[in-house]
């Protein structure tokens, strides 16, 4: 029979996968030996068979929690339901990587009447009894039987009312025992039946909302951003309470051992008296300076101190932790490595390297390549932020700047951002229901909630520039206003916001890139060092080359020679090319872009000073060139002398029912070999010119064909290019090597790889196309249907962001391995949208690429990717 339930003191932290994060921890803590309130842990492989079992728990499972029940009540010395010492429980979910705030928690589960009035009775604090039933019911009813959390929350607000106070804690015994039976009246309305008073049916019912928590929309959501699979499932993890509301020498408190936002080494955290854990984390009080509880209770905070350095020191990381202080008494309730933002993960990796704790290895291995991203976002214009003044101030919650037009819900930001609209995401506090709209804003401000609020965690995660608990607002959301500094503020009206001092600005600041220095620099270092993948950029203009040298790119993967047109005065010319209905024409149109394209082939080179340089012949699916706007179309009449009808004939003729399968790519020299004539032209030119000036550089073009699917097609347009090449060097009288290769992006050019190859000096992977000509998914439109395949779990992600390995990875592998036996000097990369994904990157290193090209900003996440991927 397998096992699906440990007790704490039967894991440890390796066993992670099977008890999930939160589980493994909670056992390592207790093999500690650390003060850890006793319970067990439900597998994630029994959330599995959930699952498959159609969301029932079965007789096996079910017989274990129950014999497990037995053992920790036997443990605890409690018992549930017991008039004497009850046992009362909180009932947490624990995936194998940590998902904050996605999915249910329980707290205070054994409780009903008989218990509530033993333990008001034995503890001598009804308050707390009541306040601890009022709150389990709340919490039940929400997260169990989906009651809508709103109608408690109008139901504590009218008590509030009635009785004249403004905080909970203000509320008395009775004013709570009365809650607790509105509560109940509430739920007995709602789901036409008594709440559950025996604590075992309590017990199974948070289990199985628990399990189901595990596919609720916010947690697909999250584990589609952070590659988590669905197949993992998450554990249950049932803890004996330790009560942090029991009175003013209790408390509760979340604190890292290294700031989570810097990185600099100490404790920081947040503590709040006579709480429970969810108060802190939900943000609803803004608590006090984790420093403060070492004055209210200095026993439990020097014992503090001493787990997280045990902590620390054998995690050898930073540690998130969650504790309680029970009549002074510490517990520790969860450690985990903490989340950090990417200055702190790169801050946090090099101190732990210095100070002997950690390897260069495994300082890169720590790092999230995707959290880089936030580095490189943008902040406020110096000299203009300088000049503003703030309005108010909250917590610095997640670094970067922002600026954008506010609104009040989740929703009307996704709205707004679909127009096109940048947004500042206005909250009293938020709730992973907005997940969607924190996405899609560039900033998040908050009028509740501290560091470790709901809104900081995930906005650190996304890199979305956070500031929270900022409680001077007066926030209307009814009438979607608020007022700050005498000023109100509605919907539309800007504002900015910085997330690393907390500042908020009336108006508009401009922002400017970020700089990168530092640990950075060190860490990347050390990656460059490991790696054994080169990495590339897509870059189509000199100053996005330069960037992506800055960035430490190693060359360019590719150049789409079509992207160089979209400024105004480039983009006649290049419509006349396309709207040329004669030889004649369309080699005047190019004799005029032939100068454009050699100057920018040259700056080119120039930014690249000698690394490689993979120019892509033309490949625009002509659609997002033809001019649809009336003006640019007389424009183009013209300059043609043609008339307005005609062009408008021309344009109708090139109309295609599919584009991105119709006249592109290396069709269009096949059609017109004069265009790669004169890119040829440009490209060796170009080299000439800055070979001459730079006798010291490699300046050696790689030429790449887009869109083979045959190799007769590959050796038409090799010949066309060769001829034009090789008499422009003859002509220079220079010694110049260039390559030709082409991009395999289509399924029969992997598929016949092996004869492309003897034609092609390399291969480089458009996985762009790729992946669209694999599924049969249109780029431009899978969007719009993806997210029913997410719900319907038919895909996990989108294929066009994350590799899929198993269909179109299968078709790289067997390119490669079709095409090097026939050309040992083959050299093979990868351009599209996936060279800058690290799992993708991952792929990329272990079916033996040679180099991976993305966007410049995404060069350190692939160095960063491939080294990790070498280590
Ligand atoms: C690709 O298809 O992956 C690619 C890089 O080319 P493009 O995106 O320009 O079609
Ligand atoms: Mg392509």
């Amino acid at each position: 029979m397998a096992k699906w339930v440990y007790l704490f003191k039967e894991g440890n932290a390796q066993m992670r996968n099977l008890l999930g994060g939160k589980g493994a921890n909670l056992a390592e803590m207790t093999g500690l030996g650390l003060p850890v309130p006793q319970g067990f842990t439900i597998t994630t492989e029994a959330c599995t068979q959930y699952y498959e079992d159609g969301q029932e728990i079965n007789d096996e499972i079910m017989g274990q929690i129950n014999e497990y029940i037995g053992k920790m009540e036997e443990i605890t010395g409690k018992k549930f339901g017991d008039a004497e010492n009850p046992l009362l429980v909180s009932v947490r979910s624990g995936a194998r990587a940590s998902m904050p705030g996605m999915m249910d928690t329980i707290l205070n589960l054994g409780l009903n009447e008989t218990v509530v009035n033993a333990i008001a009775e034995k503890s001598g604090n009804p308050r707390w009894a009541w306040d601890c039933y009022r709150r389990f019911i709340q919490m039940y009813s929400d997260v169990v039987m989906e009651v809508g959390k709103k109608y408690f929350e109008e139901l504590i607000d009218a008590m509030k009312e009635k009785k004249g106070v403004k905080q909970d804690v203000e509320l008395t015994a009775e004013d709570l025992k009365e809650l607790a039976n509105q509560f109940k009246a509430e739920y007995k309305e709602k789901i036409g039946a008594d709440f559950p008073d025996d604590p075992k049916e309590q017990l199974m019912g948070a289990i199985k909302a628990v399990f189901r928590s595990w596919d609720n929309p916010r947690a697909n959501v999250y584990r589609r951003d952070n590659d988590i699979p669905y197949s993992w499932g998450t554990a249950v993890n049932v803890q004996s309470m330790a009560f942090g509301n029991m009175g003013d020498d209790c408390g509760t408190g979340v604190a890292f051992t290294r700031d989570p936002a810097t990185g600099e080494k100490g404790l920081f955290g947040e503590f709040l008296t006579n709480a429970q854990g969810e108060d802190v984390v939900a943000g609803v009080r803004t608590p006090m300076h984790i420093s403060e509880m070492g004055e209210k209770f200095p026993e439990a905070f020097e014992e503090f101190n001493k787990v997280c350095k045990i902590l620390e020191d054998h995690y050898r990381d930073m540690q998130d932790m969650e504790f309680t202080v029970e009549h002074g008494k510490l517990y520790m309730l969860q450690t985990r490595n903490g989340k950090r933002t990417a200055q702190a993960a790169l801050k946090i990796a090099c101190d732990l390297v210095d100070e002997g704790m950690r390897t260069e290895e495994e300082a890169v291995a720590m790092i999230d390549p995707r959290n880089l991203d936030t580095l490189l976002h943008p902040q406020f214009d110096a000299a203009a932020l300088k000049a503003a003044t703030p309005a108010g101030k909250g917590l610095g919650a997640s670094p970067g700047a922002a600026c954008g037009r506010i609104v009040f819900t989740a929703e009307d930001a996704e709205k707004w951002d679909e127009r096109g609209e940048k947004v500042v995401l206005v909250r009293l506090e938020t709730s992973p229901e907005d997940i969607t709209g924190m996405k899609v804003a560039q900033g998040i401000l908050t009028v509740r909630g501290g560091m470790t609020s709901h809104a900081a965690v995930v906005a650190r995660g996304m890199g979305t520039c956070c500031v929270s608990g900022c409680g001077d607002i007066a926030m209307d959301e009814a009438n979607k206003k608020f007022t700050l500094a005498g000023k109100e503020y509605h919907e539309g009206d800007w504002i900015s916001i910085d997330g690393t001092t907390g500042n908020i600005y009336d108006g508009q600041i401009p922002t400017a890139d970020a700089k990168i220095a530092g640990e950075f620099g060190r860490v990347m270092a050390w990656a460059d060092k490991f790696r054994t993948l080169k990495v590339r950029t897509n870059a189509d203009t000199p100053a996005d080359a330069k960037k992506a040298r800055e960035l430490g790119a190693e060359g360019i993967g590719l150049c789409r020679t079509e992207h160089m047109f979209f400024e105004e005065d480039r983009i006649a010319a290049f419509r006349e090319m396309i709207c040329s209905d004669t030889a004649e024409e369309r080699e005047a149109a190019l004799e005029k872009i032939l100068p454009y394209q050699q100057g920018d082939f040259e700056k080119l080179y120039e930014a690249l000073e000698g690394c490689p340089v993979t120019i892509r012949f033309l490949d625009p699916p002509l659609h997002e060139f033809v001019p649809t706007e009336e003006a640019d179309i007389e424009k183009l009449a013209e300059a043609q002398g043609k008339s307005v009808e005609t062009i408008k004939n021309i344009i109708a003729s090139l109309h295609e029912f599919n584009p991105m399968m119709g006249h592109r790519g290396c069709r269009l020299a096949v059609t017109y070999p004069e265009i790669a004539k004169m890119q040829t032209r440009a490209v060796i030119r170009a080299a000439i010119n800055v070979k001459k000036a730079h006798a010291d550089w490699n300046v050696k073009p790689e030429i790449m064909i887009p869109l083979v699917c045959e190799e007769k097609e590959l050796r038409f347009v090799k010949k066309v290019v060769v001829e034009t090449a090789d008499a422009e060097i003859a002509a220079a009288g220079i010694d110049l090597k260039y390559e030709v290769g082409t991009m395999i992006e289509i399924p029969r050019a992997a598929l016949t790889a092996d004869a492309i190859a003897k034609d092609a000096d390399f291969f480089c992977f458009g996985t762009n196309d790729l992946t669209q000509m694999t599924y049969g998914f249109s780029r431009d439109d899978a969007g719009k249907f993806l997210n029913a395949y997410y719900d319907k779990k038919i895909l996990e992600n989108d294929p066009f962001a994350k590799l899929d390995q198993t269909g179109v990875g299968k078709l790289m592998e067997l390119a490669i391995k079709l095409g090097k036996p026939v050309n040992p000097n083959l050299h093979v990369g990868i351009c599209g949208e996936h060279g800058g994904d690290p799992s993708s990157v991952e792929f990329c290193h272990k079916i033996g690429l040679d180099y991976v090209s993305c966007s410049p900003f995404r060069v350190p996440i692939a160095r960063l990717a491939a080294a990790q991927a070498a280590i």
